[in-house]
């Protein structure tokens, strides 16, 4: 140690923007300061610096420096470099030695408790690496590993937990209206369920209990994009199309860095998600909606997505448990009506069903007595016989016998298609429009 030859050899400063300073007597310091770059090269990987007799001695670390004490890390012990380097960060050419980019991922201090050519034992005072490491040779001489010797500076930290059983959604339909408001919304994809496990900027990708990263190259390039973060992730895999490889399509996030975030509420998982800003050529963020979920259903339709799911936005996340506060609503559409009749029920006079029609009153819908609720038939009754008239608004198909009102009151149904007659089949009512 304590040459920059090597460095010098491999490096050609017309070519790099790294610091080649000229030959000389090597400048002294106090053996006190580090920096960890994180470098995006072929493989990304930190290098860990030390600064040592006027050099910085140097580790690549592939997974980065431990978080938590127990099995150690590989540490590629890698040439020398001059102390200037400590404030390099920058573009290095493809084609040239470590060609990719250089960020400054931490530096600091550190205090030398052991130093001979096995074994550097050092305590960092950086802003992410805070603590003690010991590096050890373990065969030639690039052959290292670094281990983390005491807790994390951080009490509460949790290391990074296996993949759970995923949490799973109950067949329904839209929520009422009513409760339209305490629901986030996510298009249903049709594809496969995975959990991503990341760490050290290295993916593992699960579904169905098996490993299926080796089966989605793609999606590896998520651990270089999410860097030193470490985070679980749910979602579904799908093939957006033949000419596209398979997205993993990002909608939940159930630990992040040291923090289990299971019990927090579906929306507060939703906007650590969003912040990670996980945008990339086989992964996405998966889009979400606070309230509106006949619109988003509706959009499902468009786009010919299978359907939608419903999640209550307070709830937690129930590792392999079929839960009713999801909710996979499937094979039904939701429209905007407006009620131009209805009829009683025989025992207290209340609505018992709707005669529905299009918002324009030009054509009649349908009956709808699903979905109503004895709250729903108590607040309309009285609206109903308010708005009572004589005939039909319906200009034909309407069946006799109802109670008309003028067409005033707009509501939202879903439903599974069309008759042939033009009706909604199996009408569902959600509530009033603007009640
Ligand atoms: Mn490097």
């Amino acid at each position: 140690m304590g040459e920059l030859g090597e460095y010098r050899r491999r490096r050609d400063p017309e070519r790099t923007p790294e610091p080649v300073p000229a030959e000389g007597p090597l400048p002294r310091g106090d053996d006190d300061t580090f920096v960890i770059q994180e470098h995006h090269a072929r493989r990304l990987h930190w290098d860990v610096r030390l600064e040592r007799d006027g050099v910085l001695v140097s580790w690549a670390v592939p997974k980065g420096l431990p978080v938590e004490p127990g099995s150690p890390r590989l540490a590629v012990h890698t040439e020398d470099h001059p102390l200037e380097y400590a404030d390099f960060a920058g573009e290095i050419p493809a084609g040239e030695y470590g060609g990719g980019t250089v960020t400054i991922w931490d530096r600091g201090h550190y205090e030398t408790r052991k130093w001979s050519g096995r074994t550097v034992d050092v305590v960092l005072h950086g802003q992410q690496a805070r603590g003690r490491f010991v590096f050890f040779r373990t065969g030639g001489e690039r052959d290292w590993m670094v281990r983390r010797m005491d807790a994390p500076a951080d009490p509460d930290w949790q290391p990074l937990p296996e993949a759970p059983e995923p949490m799973l959604a109950t067949a329904g339909t839209l929520p009422p209206l009513a409760e339209d408001a305490d629901w986030g919304y996510e298009f249903g994809w049709g594809g496969q369920r995975a959990l991503a496990r990341v760490e050290g900027g290295r993916v593992q990708l699960l579904a169905g209990g098996a490993d299926v990263t080796a089966e989605h190259r793609d999606v590896r390039g998520l651990g270089g994009a999410l860097g030193s973060t470490q985070v679980l992730l749910d979602g579904q895999l799908v093939a957006l199309g033949a000419e596209h490889p398979t997205s993993f399509l990002i909608a939940d996030v159930l630990h992040l860095d040291g923090r289990c975030c299971q019990p927090l509420p579906y929306a507060r998982r939703r906007e650590l998600l969003d912040a990670l800003d996980l945008r990339g050529r086989a992964w996405q963020t998966s889009p979400w909606y606070s309230g509106g979920g006949a619109d988003v259903l509706r959009a499902a339709r468009d786009r010919g997505l299978p359907g939608v799911l419903a999640k209550r936005l307070e709830s937690g996340y129930r590792p392999g448990r079929r839960s009713r506060d999801w909710r996979e609503i499937t094979g039904v559409d939701a429209l905007q009506v407006v009620i131009g009749g209805w009829r009683p029920r025989a025992a207290d006079g209340l609505p018992a069903s709707l005669l529905v029609g299009a918002p324009d009153g030009t054509a009649y819908l349908g009956t709808v007595s699903a979905g109503l609720t004895e709250p729903q038939r108590h607040e309309l009754a009285p609206r109903l016989h308010r708005a009572a008239r004589r005939s039909s608004p319906f200009p034909a198909g309407a069946p006799a016998g109802g109670r008309w009102v003028t067409p005033s009151l707009h509501g939202e149904v879903v439903f599974e298609g069309w008759t042939r007659r033009g009706t909604l089949r199996r009408p569902r009512w959600r509530g009033l429009l603007g009640s």
